[in-house]
């Protein structure tokens, strides 16, 4: 972390919870170029590493327009930033303060109204607001239990929040696994996280009768160290813990040795929670937030495909499964909030070293493993832009989806649901492009 200090003159830093910011370059009166940080300054990771920045300005000039350009991006897309002068209300600024020149730079001239003002690339969600979020939540002793799970690599604690109804016989419940932020500056997942959570416990008979039917293990910040550097994408030393689960091949409920604390963590609670006797997880989301183009909206990442296109019975399972389960989400979010799914998954994530991969590896398509991906921009919301509460929404959302992926995979075949359906609104009526052949994140 750094400061910035051009003396009696406007302060830039990024010495705070996930800050960041390579560099501060004044070029004229009132103008300035921001260069991205590479995470933990190791210019050795890729170009598209390069997308986070926060920073605070003080001693800002006031009631005249200033101008900063956001250099050396890795990525290419056009998105609004956002800005806060208390670290607590955030906004967008507006798009006609907000353009990108030839060479792919963002470029914002805007006038601040206060001295002292923060600044991002997206809505922070930081370690402290986790940690106000959990205290929050813990009044609500009856449903909630929150534990410290493990510690990271700087002994930070990495949480678990489990929400059941304790009343109802565990035998009679779903068991949901729900992890966020394993890359630290996708905050989207903090959000849905939050309106996931806060659906549960809203009191209603509806949530209570949810919660009877199930168990939620939910990791809410996964990556807490890489959160707290103010990196993108990996832990302090560098590390991408979304490629890490690397299991071993001739016993592949165990991982091999030496890998991230962080991820050794939530493997041993969800391998526990498969091997206790107990009812086993069925359902494993991984959320994270994408960057690309503005209009691209929320997508999955299903994988496999359909008997037809060569996959196996047991492969098209999971991959209907999976479209069951995004079909329940349209049905919530809306159909048109969504990307369209795309008309084969692959099986390429199956020796990537993710959570998905090992999940298949040991329970085939008896665990719905899937990774969803929030977007920053107009994502589905045109002419506006993707709230905080848009994304808690979102979470809201899930919880619909994930009751009635279990109460139709429980009491109907999907194949018998799908024929149901056929024609109705769950129909999905997207555009053909689906990101994963754009240039967008391709959970590397
Ligand atoms: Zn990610």
């Amino acid at each position: 972390m750094r400061k910035f200090n051009h003396i009696g003159e406007v302060i830039f830093s990024d010495d705070f919870e996930s800050g960041s910011i390579g560099d501060v370059v004044k070029i004229a009166n009132n103008k300035w170029d921001f260069y991205l940080a590479d995470d933990n300054g190791d210019v050795s990771l890729p170009d598209e590493y390069r997308s986070w920045w926060y920073l605070k300005v003080d001693n800002a000039p006031t009631n005249e327009p200033v101008t900063f350009t956001i250099k050396n991006r890795g990525w290419p897309f056009y998105y609004v930033p956002v800005y806060s002068y208390d670290n607590v209300r955030w906004f967008r600024f507006n798009e006609s303060e907000v353009y990108q020149n030839t060479n792919k730079e963002i470029v914002v001239t805007t006038t601040f109204s206060q001295s002292q003002v923060w600044i991002a690339r997206f809505y922070p969600y930081t370690f402290s607001d986790l940690e106000r979020f959990i205290s929050d939540i813990e009044r609500y002793v009856f449903f909630t239990e929150v534990e410290v799970s493990g510690y990271s690599q700087r002994q930070k604690p990495i949480y678990l929040i489990k929400l059941t109804h304790p009343h109802s016989p565990p035998e009679n419940k779903k068991k949901v696994f729900i992890h966020a932020r394993t890359h630290p500056a996708e905050t989207p997942g903090s959000y849905v996280v939050e309106g996931l959570v806060k659906r549960l416990l809203n009191n209603s008979p509806e949530s209570a009768l949810i919660l009877s039917k199930h168990e939620f293990y939910i990791y809410p910040m996964h990556n807490v160290d890489g959160v707290i550097a103010g990196n993108y994408r990996t832990t302090p030393k560098s590390e991408n813990l979304e490629v890490q689960w690397k299991y071993d091949p001739l016993d592949p409920l165990n991982l091999i040795d030496g890998l991230p604390l962080e991820v050794n963590v939530i493997h041993e609670y969800a391998r526990n929670l498969m091997t206790d006797g107990g009812p086993k997880v069925s359902m494993a989301l991984n959320l994270h937030g994408s960057n690309s183009e503005p209009d691209t909206r929320p997508f999955f990442f299903p994988h496999f495909g359909t008997r037809a296109q060569g996959y196996s019975e047991v492969e098209s399972n999971l991959w209907h499964k999976q479209l069951f389960f995004i079909d329940q989400m349209a049905k919530y979010y809306g159909k048109d909030m969504l990307e369209p799914t795309p008309d084969e998954g692959g099986s390429g994530f199956v020796n990537g070293g993710y959570p998905e991969a090992w999940w298949w590896a040991n329970f085939k398509d008896s665990v719905m493993a899937m990774t969803m991906e929030v977007t920053y921009d107009r994502a589905g919301y045109a002419p506006d832009r993707i709230t905080q509460d848009n994304m808690r929404l979102i979470g809201e959302s899930l919880v619909s989806a994930i009751r009635d992926y279990h109460e139709f995979t429980a009491e109907n075949s999907l194949a018998s649901y799908r024929s149901k359906i056929k024609g109705t609104v769950t129909e999905l009526e997207y555009p053909e492009l689906y990101p994963p052949e754009a240039q967008d994140e391709l959970k590397k």
